[in-house]
């Protein structure tokens, strides 16, 4: 049988199909007024996402060009910096933060835990001259949250300002920035917003704008500030080069069907999904990687004893259609990766878990067959 194919991963996700149709459309020029009424609207629209009344500037980038972008505007050679780190993308902060000759204070937890914002307070406290805390919303390598309205309380009680990767948390899981005191957070397409990759969004506050007006590192494609004037210079909003015309009329399609269905809710579907996917789990007898708040966005589960974790994510995807992720780095076959964020819902969880099972049963491994459905199904029903 050809299993009917379906995007698991934590990015990029299934598309909606008036989201895909967009994409079809021909192609408008980008300095009308038909075009820069759309992103005018779109910018609109992802603040309401954000929940921010911060400036908010839109890249032709992979997320990482948002966070480079962060790191180029806030920081100058020499300056030190925090990163709250647990795990690879964490980690991809202090990566860009050293490739720009900055010094970096690295804390760093056990991957599968999360960050301790008392430790983020000492740290900070031991190290007056940090001028940004670097951090992550969803740590997707892992599947862990982090409580970012706690670390927001913390580092704005000090001068530094608190940037935060929210690129798979954003648009799944609750992401408040202006009540977070969150300085600058960075999105993309390709995740929580269910458009195709190439888009990096980015906000920033009044504190972060001050401390970019000092900022020495070289930049010119990502310069906030020539991105903020083409914005921000008439009534609407325009880029400083071409945009990825197909992409924002994608967006638009996207925050549609955002509004339409309201944040609360779509939070509390990706909090349904994870739950069932992880109550699944459990019952089939395996054993979840997240020690710190498990993530509404990907389940990290651990690859058992005698089962071959690559062979299994190949089967699951190779055989029945349904693209999961694999570990990352040093976790590369240690576990595998349920995404269930974006354009997903009850039914793509309760098939990612039946051929999870399928899969598990091909390499003798020991379960009661049914056993991860029922336990998902039980979530899914007890939420209706
Ligand atoms: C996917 C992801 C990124 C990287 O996004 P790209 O678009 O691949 O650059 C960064 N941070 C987190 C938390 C992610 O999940």
């Amino acid at each position: 049988m050809n299993f009917k194919k379906r995007l698991m991963t934590p990015g990029p996700t299934d598309i909606p199909p008036s989201v895909l149709a967009e994409a079809c459309k021909p192609i408008i020029h980008h300095r009308t007024p038909q075009f820069r009424k759309i992103l005018t609207e779109v910018v609109a629209g992802l603040k309401r996402v954000f929940q921010t009344n911060n400036d908010l500037l839109i890249f032709p980038a992979a997320g990482t060009g948002g966070m480079e972008s962060a790191v180029v505007n806030l920081c100058s050679p020499g300056d030190t910096i925090l990163t709250a780190s647990c795990g690879n993308f964490g980690n991809r902060w202090t990566a860009i933060a050293k490739a720009y000759g900055i010094s970096v204070e690295h804390y760093e937890v056990e991957w599968g835990g999360e960050s301790d914002p008392q430790e983020i307070k000492k740290r900070l406290a031991a190290h007056p001259e940090i001028k940004v805390v670097f951090t992550t919303l969803s740590e997707t390598s892992t599947g862990v949250d982090l409580d970012i309205s706690a670390i927001g309380n913390i580092v704005a009680q000090t001068p530094a300002v608190l940037v935060v990767d929210a690129i798979s948390g954003m648009g799944a899981t609750p992401m408040k920035t202006d009540e977070w005191k969150a300085d600058v957070v960075i999105a993309g397409a390709q995740k929580g917003f269910m458009i195709p990759p190439g888009l990096a969004g980015v906000t920033i506050s009044s504190r972060a704008w001050e401390l970019a007006k000092t900022s020495k590192i070289p930049k010119y494609y990502f310069s906030w500030e020539k991105a903020h004037k083409a914005m921000t210079a008439e009534a609407l909003a325009n880029t400083p080069y071409t945009p990825s015309v197909s992409l924002i009329m994608q967006m638009a399609e996207s925050l549609r069907l955002i509004e339409e269905e309201g944040m609360e809710n779509i939070w509390k579907r990706h909090a349904r999904m994870a739950q069932s996917v992880r109550s699944a789990m459990e019952a089939l007898g395996l054993k979840l990687f997240a020690t710190g708040r498990p993530s509404n966005v990907v389940t990290s589960v651990c690859v058992p004893e005698g089962v071959d974790g690559i062979k299994l994510f190949k089967t699951v995807r190779d055989t029945y259609g349904i693209t999961l992720a694999g570990g990352q780095g040093k976790l590369k076959d240690r576990i595998f990766r349920v995404g269930h964020l974006g354009y997903a819902d009850d039914w793509d969880v309760v098939a990612a878990v039946a051929a999870i099972e399928r899969a598990l049963n091909e390499q003798g491994y020991v379960m009661e067959i049914g056993a991860g459905v029922t336990a998902a199904e039980k979530v899914l029903f007890a939420a209706e």
